[in-house]
């Protein structure tokens, strides 16, 4: 078998650790299998070097920041290369440039738009285990090193397990697979032994954090069978992949497959928007060319004298931007005011079993009401429901949707370290 395992920073974090990561890629090795190995930065490296670059300069150059950032990536694979040396293995690290991994401009943020992995199949036909520093490339334009934004060292690993035509990529984290809800909020979530690409999508598009989005799409894209799971035990983890048809019984389907909750949004209200045609496509695409992704949007009846509020969600991180180019638009538009609030959190329920099974959306917001959360804004999808509550209001209204929707377990979860992020 041709395997990609990735190996997150908490799997790393020291040189005990990095030692041990190594005893089992050599194991994998050992048992007949091709590796490949992503890295990502030691422990909390990538944050560091951030506050390190804040000190020197308030707004690095992008273009550096890239060069700094992925220095982390770049120790942690040599590092674990010269352990998996020290067993008597042979291995090789490469940076993502060398891997072949071809990207967008785009510092920060950059996509991958083709592998050329020639140097891993070489090393590879030489009986080598492959070590790649995790989510960076360079760019096919400069040919400037990029990153592919944080987190995204599960994006290498799914992209090069497509492009190597690998049998399944391995995530290895810090908790022993996917789960019903944070085991960080609700103690007793569950694992999810097996669960489908556009559940798995929904659920990092809602803030799930233990698979990357773009991973996630890029999985499903190219039906590469991800398995996430603990590099702290050996119990099976979760297997992300669509049923294959042949493989007899169809997978068993639950109501609710889990709970995901996002601290990262905040609610603008643009408040008196005239009542008129083209307005509301005028504001929005305004924030649109400005590449601030738009999440959930409530236009309120007109109250008086044909006016009316829009509120819609956003990266907190793109707050003070949208807010700048909204009030560049406020005269024309003709809008009274606009109300930021960042204390919010989106709450979300997600299944595939709610397309065929009534009273789901009467569950949960019943859970919220006895839960006396309040509700700020909904929206749905074919298989999701999601609000948006107080911030003070998520982890109540997470716990509460879990046990309504009988999805706790009988033990506790195991958090082996990290902080989810
Ligand atoms: N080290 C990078 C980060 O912290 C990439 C990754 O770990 O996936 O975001
Ligand atoms: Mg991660």
């Amino acid at each position: 078998m041709r395997v990609v395992q990735k190996f997150g920073g908490s799997s790393v974090a020291d040189a005990a650790s990095i030692k041990r990561v190594a005893r089992r890629i050599v194991a994998t090795q050992s048992e007949g299998n091709e590796v490949v190995v992503v890295i990502s930065a030691m422990g909390d490296t990538t944050d560091e070097l951030m506050d390190l670059a804040q000190q020197v300069s308030p707004d690095p150059p992008p273009r550096e920041l890239d060069m700094l950032l992925t220095a982390g990536e770049r120790m942690s694979a040599a590092l674990l290369s010269m352990a998996i040396a020290d067993i008597g293995s042979s291995a090789r690290s490469f940076t993502g440039s060398q891997a072949g991994i071809i990207t967008t401009g785009t510092h920060g943020d950059a996509r991958i738009i083709d592998i050329t992995p020639g140097r891993i199949v070489s090393a590879l036909d030489e009986g080598d285990i492959v070590i790649v520093a995790g989510f960076q490339g360079v760019s096919q334009t400069s040919k400037d090193v990029t990153t592919l934004g944080r987190g995204a060292s599960d994006t290498t690993a799914v992209a090069l397990a497509a492009a190597l035509g690998a049998d399944y990529c391995e995530i290895y984290t810090d908790v022993d697979g996917v789960f019903t809800a944070d085991p960080r909020i609700v103690p007793t979530a569950r694992r999810i032994p097996e669960i489908r690409y556009d559940e798995m999508l929904e659920m990092a598009a809602c803030g799930a954090k233990i698979l990357h989005l773009r991973c996630v799409e890029y999985a499903r894209r190219e039906n590469v069978p991800v398995h996430v799971r603990s590099s702290f035990s050996h119990r099976p983890g979760t297997w992300v992949r669509d049923a294959e048809p042949s493989e007899g019984e169809p997978m068993e389907q639950a109501l609710i497959s889990g709970i995901a909750h996002d601290r990262g949004e905040a609610k603008i209200t643009v408040v008196g928007v005239p009542d008129r045609v083209g307005v509301a496509a005028r504001l929005f695409r305004t924030v649109a060319d400005a590449e601030i992704n738009v999440d959930m949007i409530v236009q309120n009846v007109s109250h008086t004298l044909g006016r009316t509020d829009i509120s819609f969600t956003i990266p907190q991180s793109a707050g003070s931007r949208t807010i700048e180019i909204l009030k560049a638009i406020q005269a024309e538009l003709g809008f009274e005011r606009l109300l930021y609030d960042d204390q919010i959190g989106k709450v979300s329920v997600i299944g595939v079993g709610m397309r065929t099974h009534p009273g789901v959306t009467a569950t949960f917001f019943g859970a919220l009401a006895d839960a006396e959360v309040n509700i700020e804004m909904i929206s749905t999808s074919e298989i999701r429901i999601s609000v948006v509550v107080h911030s003070d209001d998520v982890d109540r209204a997470v716990k509460a949707a879990h046990t309504a929707f009988s999805l706790d377990a009988e033990g506790e979860a195991v958090v082996y370290a990290g902080t989810g992020r």
